[in-house]
């Protein structure tokens, strides 16, 4: 009866809203989802809040992407190495394609990923955008 509350539901869109990911207690080195064992052999994390500021790897624009972001192609999208090593890959907004490089700085922001069904779902999740 629980398992469906919407109250339950929401606990769990919270830890997808924050950007938080898992650190090596041994080596430090951190990941932005769990895993079994860091590379270094050791099956420790402790919780890492990452500050959402990081630099493109690599990006490249999506033209015909998943029907959810029609409304929104092309849009850009980039691997970023976050500050405290962790790498993510997520949407660029608030900018051109052009204006993408290796290197440059990002940084994250709280934005409207899609809405779906018929009362309109609107879900939120994180993207980046090139910090000036
Ligand atoms: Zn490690």
């Amino acid at each position: 009866m629980f398992r469906d509350s919407p109250i339950i539901r929401w606990r769990h869109y919270n830890d997808r809203y924050r950007l938080v990911g898992y650190r090596c207690t041994k080596c430090e080195k951190a990941y932005l989802d769990k895993k079994g064992m860091c590379t270094c052999g050791n099956l420790d994390f402790t919780e890492q809040e990452f500050s959402g500021v990081g630099k493109i790897v690599a990006y490249t624009q999506i033209h015909s992407g998943p029907e959810v972001f029609e409304s929104k192609s092309p849009y850009c999208v980039a691997v970023i190495d976050l500050k405290e090593g962790a790498r993510i890959e997520a949407q660029v907004v608030d900018c051109r394609y052009s204006d993408l490089k290796q290197g440059l700085e990002v940084e994250a922001v709280f934005r409207k990923f899609y809405t779906s069904g018929e009362k309109g779902v609107i879900h939120y999740g994180t993207k980046f955008v090139p910090k000036y």
